[in-house]
């Protein structure tokens, strides 16, 4: 098999920052909005690394032990069935 990926030679420039772009893997149909491989790549979703769960604070109550309950990391619609870390993880 092979996998070499055919790249296709051209003379066109990037429509971002106006680089010339002489090699692409795929044929462009449109060239009036070609992006280099760096514009290209700064375009592409990030991938966020530092996300930050969101945490819920309250004061709800523990079903299993009792206990009160503060923070959860979702926002609770039936507050009448919850439980604590503990429980949660001992309630396999
Ligand atoms: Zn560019
Ligand atoms: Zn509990």
């Amino acid at each position: 098999m092979n996998e070499n990926r055919q790249m296709f030679s051209g003379n066109w420039s990037c429509a971002d920052c106006g680089k010339a772009i002489t090699e692409l893997p795929f044929e462009p149909r449109d060239t009036s909005n070609l992006s280099c491989f760096d514009c290209h790549k700064a375009k592409a979703p990030k991938r966020n690394n530092n996300f930050e769960r969101k945490m819920f604070n309250g004061n709800w109550t523990c079903a299993g032990c009792g206990g009160s309950i503060t923070q959860l990391p979702f926002e609770p619609r039936d507050t009448s069935n919850l439980k604590c870390r503990d429980c949660f993880k001992n309630n396999k």
